[in-house]
């Protein structure tokens, strides 16, 4: 059968390209199979050409063919793909996306199973937020204690385990955990009440209909012959049992994965899931794919090294079908903003030599980071997009302070006047802010003006009235401060943050992303102290949406390394290998060896993902969390094998007064050992 298969399968063009082992996997057509193979193995091209293969060889229909990724970037990748090979044949494959996007389509087709209509409403994270924060109200919860955002990560928890609040025992070991059962049963009644679902409960909800419907699950299983999973090592518990009950019939289920890359525990992924695959679905048929296509012999090198520093993995083998390729380099920089100076000067040579922008990605490990490159980009005029990432100036909390500035500038910016005129909250709801704007603009007035008009007529709230009143004295404080008194513009918004109440209403409310809208402003304010006045400061503002709106062809890529996982550039840059973030310090100190671990594997991805070269840099000083930190080299960094390296650039500007380094330097026992200092003996 298989032999036939083979033969058949050389008068397909898109077969022809593939290895023996990639062939195999393709052909493999009954029953479970596992991929197992490492980063740029080819398992998404074989389970692309998989999914045109069955339906060329008319194994099934499209719509018969159940294909799931992660994200909706690799679903349309995939659709590409496929498209480009079965071109019209590949209408109907109506089943090809997201386990989100596919659940969320099964379930409204049986939404009243769970007590929903068809068209319930899914809310996103803000949403889930403001439900939660109804129920604390209610129950008297003190959100300071107890955040929104955490109470949400453990419900996020119980529903990637399977768990209904009814099914849920709250740990012992947790004291808050039965407080936060007693709101998740609450939330789960008001999701119902509001005919609404959560991300988690598409999959969730799905697993219950299959469970409790044998006739609706049988729908399914009967369709599907044909399921595949691409990046199969990050599913989690409920993901890995939604799959289960899909394959009961047919069982010709494909997964492809590399425990090497996952890298979403945090998420709830098991890679139980991936290692007991063969216990699961019995007469498992494995195949490793063992060569590379993607990357150089010295990146692959790098990669094989380093993640070999890992206990907990199968262990594989990996060639390349590359040459050598460039060395790896690993630079050195006095400080973040140098590492951002000299990352563009590698990219600016790389334009030079007629590189694309759209092949060179820089990744980073904490979102954050970001900022000093886009500085930097935006000062030279080099074209960026960030991928899964909102960009620095167009951040909520960046605005509002970039409003609150704009119109202490200018009295005229209506815009940034109705931005910030209640935030915070200042009684001046959205029925005021419309009577506002019809009165300016009836009279041709500021919005500022107007208000003030309106306040001195008596034609306001009065409640409102206050909250106005006090708003409008703020900004005629902060402009004579700042045109009369000359504070200085990053002083100016230390002042506004402080006296709006601005700060306070992030603080109070403490959630990892308040916290995350701290570290930015003050990023901000470190960003305004390059800049002379308020004017210059603005200008820049400015600039950075037109440079950017100018642009729309070529872009070099910002992301983090989880949002890289299965995309794959010419060169990838691998800024802030320091210990604490990358390492990142919170995984380690969460999660031990395990979190250290799977922070290797995500060193594994990014390093991975380079075709051409990977170009690894840490700097020796950092703005980190509002202080300036002395920075240590990553101690990933140490386990790069040395022939693949290229050391330089470790002294940049070593002229600088304030750098000098003595190279003969000896580090005291017991003394703080930064391990770049290791790092420069060493290479010595
Ligand atoms: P990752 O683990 O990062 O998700 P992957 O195993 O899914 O990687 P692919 O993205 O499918 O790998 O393939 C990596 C690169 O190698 C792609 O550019 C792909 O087109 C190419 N490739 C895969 N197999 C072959 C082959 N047999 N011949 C030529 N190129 C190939
Ligand atoms: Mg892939």
């Amino acid at each position: 059968m298989i032999y036939n298969d083979k033969l058949k399968m050389l008068n397909f063009e898109y077969l022809k390209n593939l290895n023996d082992a990639q062939k195999k996997a393709v052909s493999h057509l009954s029953g479970p199979l596992l991929i197992v193979a490492g980063a740029g193995s080819g398992k998404t091209k074989v389970l692309t050409s998989r999914i045109a293969h069955i339906i060329k060889q008319k194994k099934a229909y499209p719509n018969q063919v159940l294909s799931v990724t992660f994200t909706n970037k690799a679903a349309q990748e995939m659709q590409n793909r496929v498209s480009k090979i079965l071109k019209k044949e590949a209408i109907g494959l109506s089943w090809l996306g997201t386990f989100h996007s596919i659940s969320a389509k099964i379930l409204r087709r049986h939404a009243g199973a769970v007590g929903l209509n068809s068209n319930f409403s899914i809310i996103d994270q803000n949403d889930q937020v403001r439900l939660i924060k109804n129920i604390c109200k209610d129950r008297n919860i003190d959100i300071k204690q107890l955040a929104p955002k955490y109470i949400l990560s453990v419900i996020d928890g119980w529903k990637n385990k399977g768990l209904y609040p009814n099914k849920t025992i709250a740990s012992k070991k947790n004291i808050l955990e039965k407080g936060i059962l007693a709101i998740y049963k609450i939330y789960q009644k008001k999701l119902l009440d509001l005919n609404a679902c959560d991300f988690g409960d598409l999959i969730l909800h799905c697993v219950y209909i299959f469970e409790n419907n044998n006739d609706i699950l049988g729908i399914y299983t009967n369709n599907f012959k044909y399921i595949l999973v691409d990046e199969y090592q990050d599913t989690n518990f409920i993901q890995g049992k939604w799959l289960n009950f899909l394959t009961k019939k047919h069982r010709n289920i494909c997964c492809v994965g590399d425990d090497d890359q996952s890298i979403y525990s945090w998420r709830g992924a098991e890679i139980k899931n991936f290692l007991e695959f063969d216990k699961v679905y019995k007469d498992t048929k494995i195949i490793r794919l063992e060569k590379n296509y993607r990357s150089t012999q010295n990146i692959l090198e790098v990669a094989s090294k380093l993640i070999s520093h890992n206990q907990n993995r199968v262990g594989k083998n990996l060639v390349t079908t590359m040459e050598s390729g460039d060395l790896i380099k690993l630079n050195c920089y006095k400080n973040g903003k140098d590492e951002a100076i000299g990352v563009s000067d590698e990219i600016e040579k790389k334009l030079k030599k007629k590189n694309s922008l759209n092949d060179i990605a820089i990744l980073v490990r904490a979102i954050f980071q970001t900022r000093e490159f886009e500085e930097r980009f935006l000062k030279i005029g080099l074209p960026y997009r960030i991928i899964g990432g909102t960009k620095f100036y167009e951040r909520a909390e960046i605005k509002d302070c970039i409003a609150y500035l704009r119109l202490i500038y200018q009295n005229k910016d209506d815009l940034s006047f109705e931005r910030i005129v209640n935030v915070p909250k200042r009684s001046v709801g959205d029925t005021s802010i419309k009577e506002i704007n019809k009165f300016s603009k009836k009279n041709s007035f500021s919005l500022e003006n107007g208000a003030k008009k309106l306040i001195e007529l008596n034609l306001i709230k009065p409640k409102t009235k206050l909250g106005l009143n006090s708003f409008l004295n703020l900004i005629s404080k902060w402009r004579n401060d700042y045109s009369i008194k000359k504070i200085n513009h990053v002083k100016l918004l230390q002042i506004v943050l402080d006296e709006s109440g601005y700060s306070a209403m992030l603080k109070n409310k403490k959630d990892l992303e308040n916290e995350n809208r701290l570290e930015n402003i003050k990023e901000l304010l470190v960003a305004m102290k390059e800049f002379d006045d308020l004017a210059s400061f603005l200008e820049h503002v400015a600039l950075a949406t037109s440079i950017d709106q100018k642009w729309d062809g070529e872009k070099v890529n910002l992301m983090t390394m989880h949002a890289s996982k299965g995309l794959e550039f010419d060169f990838v840059f691998l800024p802030g290998w320091e210990e604490g973030l990358f390492p990142h310090q919170k995984s380690i100190e969460e999660n031990g060896d395990k979190g250290l671990e799977e922070e290797r594997r995500l060193a594994y991805v990014g390093i991975t993902r380079a075709k051409k070269n990977a170009l690894i840099s840490f700097s020796l000083n950092r703005f980190y969390q509002g202080n300036w930190i002395d920075s240590m080299a990553s101690r990933f960094i140490n386990e790069l094998p040395e022939k693949n390296i290229e050391k330089n650039n470790f002294f940049e500007e070593k002229n600088d007064e304030d750098f000098e380094f003595n190279q003969d330097f000896e580090i005291e026992e017991g003394t703080k050992s930064p391990g770049w200092l290791r790092y420069l003996k060493k290479i010595k």
